[in-house]
């Protein structure tokens, strides 16, 4: 009896954190040093003189106070599903030393007010990304607000800029968007070279099926994308080596959709009804998991795969803004 080996998408988050929280207390630590020196040759040079001292202190302090990477969560409003995926958030910063900037705005507040909240987040030197939770209320432009974001903090890497340049052949974007990059690095992580690889995106939306398309063609993987309108997707999806499932469409991928030996990455979060669960629903990927299980090489359970490497991703892309200014 053939058994797929698990991607354990939660074991390989668990070990990106505290990947990232000692860097992050690295960072602390080499550049508290540099600022430790820079205070005593500041004594040095200005002759101890008392005023040019604390001058030197302050402005040494502002350098410190820009050590800890710091995340921005932006939130409007009270839904309950995007409430819990911010505290989820902020609470995974806590834990690996990132700072988070809690900004909760009431429902009501105007297109305006959002934006100049971003643009204060923008010019705080402390904030090094900014993550503003999606959906906004309807009388909000969601495309307007993103792209408002300073491109050096798109920690979502959702701006157009940061997209286009992750399109363009030897354009680097400056972030790549979260559950994409998972993708990625569950499939590195796992071993599965991407290479001159067949792979196969079921999806096409801006969050997850393009970028991940984008991200494999980077990756030098030969790329199909299926999409709601795709004639046959079974006989396309049985050609992959790779499949990225991203149609949001409950255990659609059959275990004979799928090439025996294939690397299965199921992003697909799907509720649907079960009656001996307390809550009466379960939640279950765009694969057919118990099916596939038995063909594939490799799979991501869900949950516990994709969904805790985005919120790991989130923070990586923290740590690399903070970074990228820090060293600057
Ligand atoms: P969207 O609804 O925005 O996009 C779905 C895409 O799938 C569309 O491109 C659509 O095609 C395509 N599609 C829909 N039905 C079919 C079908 N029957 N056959 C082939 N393609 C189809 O969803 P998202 O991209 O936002 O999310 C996809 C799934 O991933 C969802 O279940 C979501 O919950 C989950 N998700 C999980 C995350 C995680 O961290 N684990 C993060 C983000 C999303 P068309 O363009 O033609 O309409």
């Amino acid at each position: 009896d053939h058994k797929a080996k698990i991607i354990d998408g939660k074991a390989i988050a668990q070990t990106i954190r505290s990947e990232i929280a000692s860097e992050v207390s690295h960072l602390s630590q080499k550049y508290g040093k540099v600022s430790l020196s820079f205070l005593s040759l500041g004594g040095l040079w200005h002759g101890c003189a008392c005023a040019r001292l604390i001058r030197c202190s302050y402005i040494i302090w502002k350098s410190c106070s820009t050590m800890v990477p710091g995340l921005a969560v932006v939130i409007v409003g009270t839904r309950k599903d995007s409430q819990s995926y911010v505290s989820m958030k902020r609470k995974a910063c806590a834990e690996v030393g990132i700072t988070s900037f809690d900004v909760d705005l009431p429902e009501q507040v105007s297109e305006a007010e959002l934006i100049d909240k971003v643009h204060e987040l923008n010019a705080n030197p402390d904030v090094h990304g900014i993550l503003v939770q999606l959906p906004l209320p309807k009388h909000i432009n969601e495309e307007k607000v993103l792209s408002e974001i300073s491109i050096e903090k798109d920690v979502d890497g959702f701006h157009p800029l940061n997209i286009g340049k992750l399109a363009m052949k030897g354009r680097e974007p400056l972030f790549l968007p979260c559950t994409p990059k998972g993708c990625l690095e569950l499939l590195s992580r796992s071993g599965i070279s991407t290479k001159g690889k067949k792979a196969v995106v079921v999806g096409r939306s801006n969050i997850v099926g393009l970028p991940v398309s984008l991200l494999l063609l980077k990756a030098d993987a030969t790329v199909t994308v299926v999409h709601s309108h795709t004639h046959n997707p079974e006989s396309i999806i049985r050609e992959a080596d790779i499949i990225i499932a991203a149609a949001g469409q409950a255990m659609m991928i059959k275990g004979s959709w799928i090439k025996p030996g294939a690397a299965v990455i199921d992003v697909g979060t799907n509720a649907v009804d079960d009656p001996s669960k307390k809550t009466g629903y379960r939640l279950v990927g765009d694969v057919h998991f118990a099916e596939a299980s038995k063909v594939a090489g490799y799979i991501t359970p869900v949950p516990g795969g994709v969904g805790p490497m985005t919120v790991a991703m989130l923070l990586k892309n923290t740590l690399e803004g903070a970074k990228r200014v820090i060293e600057k």
